[in-house]
């Protein structure tokens, strides 16, 4: 196996053998040889109905021919420049047009760096040094935000060498709990953000409850603390306007990665203009990038927004709704306990009888059991992320039979488990 061979070759020089935790499974991950569509192709030749679309971007699939012809118009004309491009201004204007809170968009390389740049600018702008986080959220790999992470963090959270003064404000909370946010505005002070993956995709698959977002919009508003959506997984995916088009609450700065790169190393700050514009050289809170805005990200990001602009979010809900009603209906008939979740073209399983409502539930779940739910669907040729912790990703170029299959394979495989 050409995989496992690879393995071994890059765990002398890769720590863990891989780039970054999650991609790391046992016995070995299978390393890519190429992709096109819903496919990815493993260098020993194995084809895989590509369900975890590289953790959220590819919401067109691999290899898009547009993006594909875009990217390669561009790469002929340079691939940075370190001055400005119009690119920029069509791609910032196509997130404002899109995007309920954006007025202002500051263009970073990835989700990390812009959630990184959001905490300091709600600092900066409210004068106040403390953020809320919610448990089993996941922000990023920076310091203020990895405290009781999600995604791969889930398993070892509160990373070493964070001095404790770096995170002595991150405050978290329970997620879809409203009481626990009022009894912590009401004990202390000095609140700058809210930060909230408006749907919990870090720790599988969480929806927020009716109203729950509102409730974070009013009690921020009420308390002058600025509410920041983190949409590196939703902008884009769950509508134009992502979870803030979807579920009709307006934040004052939202995040954004994944998709706006169009499968390219991407992020973006976005949000009112009053705040935004504090941002240096406009004023005087910093942030900055030798790649930011480059021309390469910039284009893929565009052509994939025009290309969804062509009506593609009704049919990847439908495809969400096939997939999570087609799982429903073979475990209904199990002897396994489950709860199916996910809005749109996220879902994930648990498996565990009580619904999971906030990262206590999700930590619940069977991981053990997930784990061979996982390596089965691998052997029939479906691939996931390989944890409980993240979620799946349906694209544009999955279609009917590529759902079927999957829904034939996960009977195939949950029949013969237990818990
Ligand atoms: N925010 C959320 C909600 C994410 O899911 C992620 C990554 O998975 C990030 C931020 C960090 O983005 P990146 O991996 O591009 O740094």
């Amino acid at each position: 196996m050409k995989s496992e061979e690879l393995f071994r070759r890059a765990s002398k020089v890769l720590p863990g053998g891989v780039s970054s935790p999650v991609r790391r499974f046992d016995p070995h991950p299978f390393f890519a040889a190429g992709a096109s569509g819903c496919m990815l192709e493993s260098v020993d030749g194995e084809r895989y109905i590509d369900y975890c679309l590289a953790y959220g971007p590819l919401i067109l699939g691999h290899a898009h021919p547009r993006v594909v012809e875009a990217v390669n118009d561009q790469i002929k004309r340079g691939t940075t420049y370190g001055v400005p491009t119009e690119g920029e201004i069509e791609l910032a204007e196509a997130i404002i047009e899109r995007v309920p809170c954006a007025e202002m968009v500051r263009f970073t390389n990835s989700g990390t760096e812009a959630t990184m740049a959001a905490v300091r600018l709600a600092r900066a702008f409210t004068g106040r040094d403390r953020i809320i986080k919610f448990e089993g959220s996941y922000h990023g790999a920076h310091d203020y935000v990895l405290v009781r992470p999600g995604s791969g963090a889930a398993t070892a959270p509160d990373s070493p060498g964070i001095p404790v003064d770096t995170v002595r404000n991150t405050l978290t909370v329970p997620f879809n709990n409203e009481e626990a946010i009022v009894e912590l505005i009401e004990a202390v002070d000095d609140i700058a953000c809210i930060l909230v993956e408006p749907v919990m995709g870090n720790i599988g698959c969480i929806e927020p409850e009716n109203g729950y977002l509102q409730f974070l919009r009013d009690i921020t508003r009420e308390n002058d603390i600025l509410l920041i959506f983190d949409e590196v997984i939703t902008g884009f995916r769950l509508a134009p306007g992502g979870a803030q088009e979807y579920y009709r609450v307006e934040p004052d700065l939202v995040t954004l990665g994944k998709i706006v790169g169009g499968g390219f190393p991407m992020g973006a700050l976005a949000g009112r203009r009053e705040i935004m514009e504090n941002i240096s050289p406009a004023g005087n809170v910093y942030q900055a990038g030798t790649f930011n805005g480059n021309p390469v990200s910039v284009t893929a990001g565009l052509q994939t927004l025009r290309i969804l602009d062509e009506g593609m979010y009704s049919d990847l809900e439908r495809k969400g709704s096939m997939l999570r009603a087609g799982l429903r209906d073979l475990l209904s008939d199990m002897d396994l306990e489950y709860q199916v979740a996910g809005p749109a073209s996220m879902f994930q399983i648990y498996f565990t009888g009580e619904e999971v409502r906030d990262y206590q539930d999700a930590k619940k779940s069977d991981t053990g059991l997930f784990m061979e739910y996982f390596c089965g669907l691998l052997e029939r040729g479906v691939f996931i992320p390989p944890s409980q912790f993240e979620c799946c990703f349906i694209s544009a170029a999955h279609e009917s039979e590529h759902i079927e299959t999957t829904i034939e394979a996960a009977e195939d495989v949950l029949s013969g488990l237990k818990n």
